[in-house]
């Protein structure tokens, strides 16, 4: 009966299967892009060659500049870096950096200056900040390289690692350990993402800065910074 005319018998249950196939076809795809979003982003090393332009940073007694060790070891691990196939991005190249016009006093330059390398970092997908420093004390005695640390996940991981693998390859003597940054180090401060700064060796220290002024230990130097970046990403690495 009814099977001549009207709605077949079965069309409820056809309806229903339909409805539950494109149900799960949904799903499937909402699924879908659910992992899409959560595909890992490739890190990026972001390297920040401390200071330069207006401000120098610290200066030895003989005049050596903080900035220009900064970036000559900055510029090392970004080489490394290149051939190691690992993705950079450099806060500043040269010695010299470029102002906006209204930034007139050193102060200005300063801030515009540190403005400008927060928005980079925060800026790029997947960062991991290097910020490389050298120390400077009144006293002439306090030596050894240093690892600071932010407060995003993984800086304080990160800070350890390279902080164990300095110690190990460049001076088994040194007794420091990694910390957290001062507040007041802007740039670590507003960083989003795993941070640490790296304070090479006191200019202050006789021995750091003329092991800071050879070319074979800041080449070393930045073989241990990529080396530990390499294994920390390695590390996080799903
Ligand atoms: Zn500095």
């Amino acid at each position: 009966m009814g099977g001549k005319s009207g709605i077949k018998w079965w069309w409820p249950l056809a309806a229903a299967a339909l409805l539950a196939a494109a149900a799960l076809a949904w799903q499937r795809n909402a699924g879908r892009a659910a992992d899409a979003d959560a595909e890992p982003v490739p890190p990026v090393l972001v390297i920040d060659p401390g200071h330069g332009g207006a401000d120098g940073g610290a200066v030895a007694a003989d005049g050596t500049l903080e900035s220009d060790i900064n970036l000559d070891v900055a510029l090392r691990v970004e080489a490394l870096a290149r051939f190691w196939g690992a993705q950079t991005v450099m806060t500043r190249t040269g010695k010299d950096i470029d102002y906006p016009s209204d930034a007139t006093s050193i102060a200005a330059k300063k801030v515009a200056d540190q403005h400008a390398r927060a928005g980079l970092i925060n800026n790029t997908p997947g960062a991991v900040l290097l910020s490389i420093h050298q120390n400077k004390y009144p006293a002439a005695a306090p030596h050894g390289i240093q690892v600071f640390y932010g407060k995003a996940a993984g800086s304080d991981a990160l800070a350890k690692l390279a902080q164990a693998n300095l110690t190990a390859q460049l001076s088994p003597e040194n007794r420091r350990v990694a910390a957290p940054v001062d507040k007041r180090v802007y740039l670590m401060d507003k960083a989003k993402c795993p941070a640490v700064l790296v304070e090479c060796g006191f200019l202050s220290n006789p021995d750091d800065l003329a092991r800071l002024q050879t070319e074979g230990y800041r080449l070393k130097l930045a073989a241990v910074l990529l080396g530990s970046y390499l294994e920390y990403i390695r590390g996080t690495a799903t």
